[in-house]
């Protein structure tokens, strides 16, 4: 996707400031953190947002989820806790539309929409 700033960033063609990296996935740092821990975990494949994910592309969905807690351990969130979030659409705020997951944490979070 010539216009999407994830994939530029799969593509190292903007800078990122990655913390992880494999065949499919790639874990960046926020570049605007919510929190102490804020990473965004994406495919490398473009999808564009959660309502997008089916059964030909939901095993790197599966992927990040088991990338996620290695991750977590990497930040040192794992047993402190995190929350993962995705957003999906224009009423929850999606502002890149390449699915990603915010993996949060280092500070206890705000319970309100949890
Ligand atoms: P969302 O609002 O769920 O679409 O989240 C997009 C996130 O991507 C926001 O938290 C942005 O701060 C972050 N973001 C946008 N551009 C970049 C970038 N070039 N590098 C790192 N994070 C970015
Ligand atoms: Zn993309």
């Amino acid at each position: 996707m010539q216009d999407c700033v994830f994939c530029k960033i799969v593509e190292n063609m903007i800078p990122s400031n990655k913390v992880y990296e494999d065949d499919t996935v790639v874990a960046f740092r926020d570049i605007n953190p919510m929190a102490p821990v804020h990473i965004i975990v994406i495919p490398k494949e473009h999808i564009t947002g959660a309502n997008d994910i089916c059964p030909a592309n939901s095993g790197v969905v599966a992927h990040i989820f088991e990338v996620i807690p290695k991750i977590a351990a990497a930040e040192g969130v794992a047993e402190s806790g995190y929350r993962i979030i995705s957003n999906c659409g224009k009423d929850a705020g999606q502002t890149v539309s390449h699915l990603h997951f915010h993996i949060l944490g280092g500070t206890q979070l705000p319970l309100s929409l949890a």
